[in-house]
């Protein structure tokens, strides 16, 4: 079993004490930390020594809604005039790019936006796909980026009706049967769903019965815009969270993403399923579809995580959106400081904690080995009292420097340890241009 000595750094463990120790070391066996805090170099004999050079030593950061699928859409304009409103976005935008991915542009979107990730040191991404026209073994493809880029991911396909009656149902099936099959916890899986605008009630309803039949949650969509509560309404006579309620979509596995357009009693629900709400500020603020009311539902104590819904990869800065978008909103200087970050370092670990079975985002023993170093050296004092100011007031501009996923250094030093990242952004580039050819 290979072991790793990360030492010589500021040790911010997110552990119950939300200790911060100066001059720390993290001692890594296999994918596990073994011993994290002050102790001298020579307690354990490691096989490879990093040097954090005085920088923060902390967990990996987690980004819980993201998708991989959108990296080709970075620099592209759709033809035609702008989108006006959230449904246009979707049809001259989304829905245009996911239909023309190949199985290729699949594996090479996903790569090179986990490499994104590594270099910001964000070490678990639960990823929400689409890709009509390659639908079947989508999920592999991406599988095999998360291996490739040494990460760990949770996967799923977006069902819907807007293509093909049920698209995408056996994908999720079949990937939900292979992860339960090999047992392996660097790769899980979700059963994902576009939102209830697009779905039927007979392809929820087969839905519902896979994912109770392997014991699955959902990863879907939720009054992201008024317009998915408009459509539900009419169709089905319900608002969104009481649809999914009532079809059995809700349950404490399962990913509310936004959650924008909810009332009162859907954030209700919300906390009466034990279900998952999912915030992406920066998303919310490009798409113009209003700020959640997240605060409202911590307040009902609902597990409230925090995503970048494909906009990037950056999930301090995420953090950051997070708290300014609530102070701006709501016209109140008081709100959203600690909550903001509690959403990125605890709410994000613990979401994790229902989707996968080893424990992270904190440095203690027995964690999973997910450690990166941020090379920030603090200008004033940082304890475990003011930690918060330090991480959305300084780290959120520093670099990472270093980034271990299962115990495996997938960054030193700045430079990507495990791949020819040259050869794969030149890759990248010519199968966007291809790509951005075949959209009409
Ligand atoms: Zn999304």
């Amino acid at each position: 079993m290979s072991s790793l000595l990360i030492r010589n750094g500021t040790l911010v463990t997110l552990n119950a004490k939300q200790e911060v120790v100066e001059g720390g070391s993290v001692y890594i066996e296999g994918t596990k930390i073994v011993d994290a805090g002050k102790f001298p170099d020579n307690r354990h004999h490691a096989d490879r020594v990093l040097d954090a050079k005085g920088g923060v030593i902390m967990p990996g950061l987690i980004n819980a809604h993201h998708h991989l699928y959108s990296t080709f859409a970075r620099g592209f304009v759709p033809p035609g005039r702008p989108a006006v409103n959230f449904k246009e976005i979707l049809e001259q935008l989304w829905w245009k790019l996911d239909y023309a991915l190949d199985a290729e542009d699949v594996y090479y979107s996903a790569l090179l936006v986990l490499l994104d990730c590594v270099k910001q040191g964000c070490t678990t991404v639960i990823d929400h796909h689409a890709s009509p026209m390659c639908r079947d073994g989508s999920l592999d493809q991406i599988e095999r980026a998360f291996r490739d880029a040494g990460l760990n991911g949770c996967l799923c396909y977006e069902v819907s009706d807007r293509n093909v009656i049920g698209g995408g149902v056996e994908e999720n099936e079949r990937f939900i049967n292979k992860c339960r099959a090999s047992g392996d916890d660097q790769v899980a899986a979700l059963f994902g769903l576009h939102a209830s605008m697009t779905i039927g009630r007979e392809t929820l309803d087969r839905c519902v019965e896979i994912a109770r039949r392997t014991g699955t949650g959902f990863h879907v969509h939720a009054a992201e815009d008024a317009i998915d509560e408009q459509v539900t309404l009419k169709e089905f006579g319900m608002r969104v969270m009481e649809r999914f309620r009532a079809a059995g979509v809700t349950g404490p596995k399962t990913i509310f993403v936004h959650g924008i357009h909810l009332d009162d009693r859907e954030l209700d629900i919300l906390k009466e399923t034990d279900s998952i709400l999912l915030h992406n500020p920066e998303s919310n603020m490009n798409n113009a579809v209003g700020a959640a009311r997240w605060l409202d539902a911590l307040k009902r104590g609902v597990l409230v995580g925090l995503g970048t819904d494909g906009m990037a990869s950056a999930m301090i800065a995420s953090a950051r959106t997070a708290y300014l978008l609530q102070r701006h909103a709501l016209h109140d200087p008081r709100v959203a400081f600690g909550e903001s970050c509690e959403l990125l370092l605890r709410n994000n670990a613990a979401i994790c904690g229902r989707l996968f079975k080893d424990p992270r985002g904190v440095l203690q023993p027995g964690a999973l080995a997910d450690v990166i170093v941020v090379d920030y050296v603090p200008l004033t004092p940082m304890d475990a009292g003011n930690f918060y100011g330090h991480l959305l007031f300084g780290l959120n501009y520093a670099p990472v420097s270093a980034t271990v996923c299962r115990g495996r250094v997938l960054m030193e030093n700045g430079a990507l340890s495990r791949v020819d990242e040259a050869a794969l952004r030149r890759t990248g580039i010519e199968r966007a241009a291809k790509l951005w050819k075949r959209i009409k």
